[in-house]
């Protein structure tokens, strides 16, 4: 059936889907096929049905024969063709939007949206029930897909919203109808997509022409008069509330007191004279968080209580590192983008270090600007200028063209990344901070990863190719029949949750899990989007768990009832996330065991708001064939219990039992799902496939210093090392702290420098380890593998008697984890 509308859809769907890898609840649904430069949302109608999506948004132009026959084909799902599947988006959300009569704040502004609405969302979270988009969800298609999350229960709701080109904004304004804005500063970003940096600004305004009050930064000029110009005319009501220094006339006037270690931000005015106190020193951050403290005092909170919130302020993702380079360099790698702005920032970061007295900047052409290359570089060069910079090299054509506007102690200009690696004089680069960015297409990464220090502290490198292809392999063995749950609880088994969830929603398994509430936090605010089953959720985090909508594991009668008690409290039952039945088949830890089914049965048809995602439980032997039999028990009792249940309930769950091990040795137990731990991780738990996965985690660290010992000298603490001849000895630099086992000591353990195998001498300890390097080629400095490929995880895990997980996720958090895709 195909019903033709210019309308919003009348749908009965929860779930708003563009991007068909983010499918979890076919039955509730509704699919926007999007026409895009590279792909075709039509394309995945067919896989969608089968997979139980009955709900289609169609654009009338793509209609042809064949789609037309495929509709035909699907007769019990229902599409809606439409002229743009993006504005029928946008009309269902904005309809939805409607609906609810709470404070609604929209920002926009070149930079700082993301951040002003993070921490406006953290600040405010204390008082109000807040919903704000999703990292930085602020797109034609991200905007609705966060506005369609508002629910009754917020009272507060915080939307940024982006703009690339003219006219978008009008599209976003039914959406978000905010009732408060906030524009943060206006930059260089997207310039080219305007006639002028004037219309850009009106284009952004167009989002507050029905908001009661607007929050703006006086020091921007063009931002204030055309808020005068164009926006007062059209919303004379408007309330607006500006800040600025204090020869702008500003309703609040702002002066920031950088100190050594903090900086004071005192206001006067509107809200009389007050001062507070934070532990941000840059520019950027200080307006973003002024513009945060101006949204609090007009929401009428005292200053003390501000000041108490805006302690627990943390950065949002730092895209800036800072890395150790070669020769006592240090660099800031920001080697992505490179707009005036982002440079005006970097070159804030490069301030607040100061403990170096040379500084460097490795620069690219910059790339759609919107502005004259005159303008721009002229720009640039006082920016550098005012900053004291004491070299610059840049590198790109436009550069060299531009380059008589430079004046600075120390100018060099190649014409291509290449060419400067191949002729650059690097050991003359000496006790330098350098500031290295560029435009993508400049493959600055190059640069970076010459001047990087090679080897440097103890890291835990996680092969992302290596991970991707033993979930493959995974995938392949169960089929497509199969949902996969990958397992990334414990901090995705060491290996770092964020990166690895991502990853892992990139390729499209079905769910993630995570033992702890607070673990899926984490991935929502990273934005994680999968389904998440949160295997030990306490009473006490029902309330984070209904807020970010993770799914908790029920295992007894106590806990599904005081699920159900909660989920009446929040008024709103049916809105309560999904929950999954842990069965009790012989592990005997968590779980309903036989004799409690029956009262869980009675509850659950007492209760049909409670939404059963999957029931499940979970083998204690997949690992060891010994157990075989068991297993098997295990999974016949499952199938009896489980479909039992789904019986009771009257629609389907999934059903799953097996983990990584189980999936090599019971393919006959897949059931709908299979729930993926350290295989992923390149551990085959029953060794019988090792050959075929990928080693993902490579931990190393480096030679602190060499001794040359006698014979009769001890090594370390308790002189457990007992030297029987002439020995040289490596201290390298990771101790039990890191996650290097204390019972690793006296030559239990082995680490490889430089391709050799060298045994540890005496005790452990805490931050080091010392090594027998005896007639081994070995430097300070040199590189050494604790595991990887020449050191197996699980030979490490077998020398100490343990298994490859604790080892995974013993490794401490001050080890960096580097992430490389090859
Ligand atoms: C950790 C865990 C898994 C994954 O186990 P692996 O052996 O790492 O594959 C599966 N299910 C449950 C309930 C778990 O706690």
């Amino acid at each position: 059936m195909i019903e033709h509308t210019l309308a919003a859809i009348d749908t009965t769907a929860h779930y708003l889907l563009t991007d068909s890898r983010q499918l979890s609840f076919p039955e509730q649904s509704i699919f926007f096929c999007i026409k895009g430069e590279r792909h075709d949302g039509h394309q995945f109608i067919g896989e969608l049905y089968h997979k139980g999506v009955r709900q289609f948004v169609i654009e009338a132009t793509s209609l042809d024969q064949r789609l037309q026959d495929l509709t035909e084909e699907l007769a019990d799902a229902h599409f809606w063709a439409v002229n743009s599947s993006i504005r029928a988006l946008q009309l269902t959300v904005a309809q939805h939007r409607r609906q609810f009569n709470i404070d609604v704040v929209g920002i926009v502004g070149s930079n700082g949206k993301t951040i002003v609405k993070e921490w406006l969302s953290q600040l405010m979270a204390p008082s109000e029930h807040v919903i704000a988009s999703p990292k930085s969800y602020n797109s034609q298609i991200g905007v609705p897909l966060s506005v369609w999350n508002l629910k009754e229960s917020h009272s507060l709701a915080i939307f940024e919203a982006g703009i690339s080109r003219a006219h978008e904004m009008e599209f976003l304004q039914p959406v978000i109808s905010p009732t408060i804005g906030i524009f943060t500063n206006i930059g260089p970003a997207h310039d080219d997509g305007f006639k002028s940096r004037k219309q850009k600004i009106t284009e952004k305004l167009r989002l507050f022409t029905k908001v009661r009050k607007l929050i703006y930064r006086k020091d921007y000029t063009p931002i204030m008069e055309e808020i005068d110009l164009i926006l007062k005319p059209v919303n004379p009501f408007l309330k607006t509330i500006s800040w600025g220094n204090a020869l702008t006339g500003a309703d609040v006037q702002v002066v920031f007191s950088p100190q050594k270690d903090k900086t004071f931000i005192a206001l006067t005015g509107l809200y009389g004279v007050l001062r507070f106190e934070t532990a941000f020193r840059d520019e950027a951050s200080l307006e973003n968080l002024t513009h945060s403290l101006i949204f609090m005092l007009d929401w009428g909170l005292p200053p003390s209580e501000i000041q108490q919130r805006i302690q627990f302020l943390r950065p949002v993702s730092m895209r800036l590192e800072l890395k150790e380079g070669i020769n006592r360099c240090y660099i800031i790698d920001d080697a992505y983008n490179n707009d005036m702005q982002g440079i005006a920032m970097a070159l804030g970061f490069l301030d607040q270090q100061e403990q170096h007295t040379q500084r460097t900047v490795i620069l690219s052409d910059i790339l759609h600007s919107g502005q004259l290359p005159i303008d721009l570089y002229q720009n640039m060069a006082s920016i550098l200028k005012e900053k004291n910079i004491d070299r610059l090299i840049g590198i790109g054509p436009e550069m060299m063209q531009q380059k008589h506007f430079f004046d600075l102690p120390h100018l060099e200009f190649y014409s291509d990344t290449d060419q400067f690696l191949k002729n650059y004089p690097f050991a003359s680069l000496t006790d330098n901070l350098i500031l290295i960015k560029g435009a993508r297409p400049f493959s600055f990464e190059k640069i970076v990863h010459r001047l990087q220090r090679k080897a440097h502290d103890t890291v835990l490198e996680i092969n992302l190719d290596a991970l991707t292809y033993n979930l493959n392999y995974y995938k392949n063995k169960v089929g497509k029949g199969t949902k996969i749950m990958a397992m990334v609880k414990a901090f995705a088994y060491g290996s770092g949750s964020t990166e690895v969830a991502n990853l892992l929603q990139y390729h499209r398994v079905d769910y993630l899990g995570v033992a702890y509430a607070d673990e899926g936090v984490a991935l929502r605010q990273s934005g994680v989007t999968l389904p998440i089953m949160v295997l030990n959720p306490s009473t006490a985090t029902f309330d984070l768990l209904w807020q970010y909508n993770l799914e908790p594991e029920i295992y007894s009668e106590s806990m599904m009832l005081e699920w159900i008690q909660y989920s009446v409290l929040r008024n709103e039952p049916t809105q309560m996330p999904l929950v999954h039945l842990k069965l009790d088949t012989g592990m005997h830890r968590l779980g309903f065991v036989t004799d409690d089914l029956a009262a869980l049965e009675e509850i659950l048809i007492a209760h049909p708001f409670v939404r059963v995602a999957s029931v499940f439980s979970h083998l204690v032997g997949a690992d060891e064939g010994v157990h075989n039999t068991f297993s098997t028990l295990q999974c016949e009792r499952f199938k009896e219990a489980s479909e039992k249940i789904e019986s009771i309930l009257g629609y389907k769950v999934i059903k799953h039992i097996l983990n990584s091990a189980g999936i090599i040795r019971f393919p006959d137990y897949r059931f709908d799902m299979v729930r993926l731990g350290i295989g992923l991780y390149g551990v085959e738990a029953t060794g019988q496939m090792q050959n075929q996965l990928q080693s993902v985690g490579r931990l190393k660290t480096v030679v602190s210093q060499i001794k040359h010992l006698q014979a009769g000298e001890t090594v370390g603490y308790g002189r457990k090392g007992q030297l029987e001849r002439d020995a040289s000895i490596a201290t390298i630099a990771i101790g039990y702290a890191d996650g290097y086992n204390r019972r690793l000591g006296n030559g239990v353990g082995q680490v490889v420098i430089n391709g050799q195998r060298c045994p540890t001498i005496g005790n452990i300890c805490m931050d080091m380890t010392m090594v027998d390097i005896t007639g081994v080629d070995v430097e300070e400095g040199d590189e050494v593998l604790v595991f990887g490929q020449e050191m197996s995880i699980i030979e490490l895990a077998n020398r100490i008697d343990t298994i490859p997980y604790e080892i995974l996720t013993g490794i401490g958090t001050r080890v960096k984890r580097v992430f490389y895709k090859e």
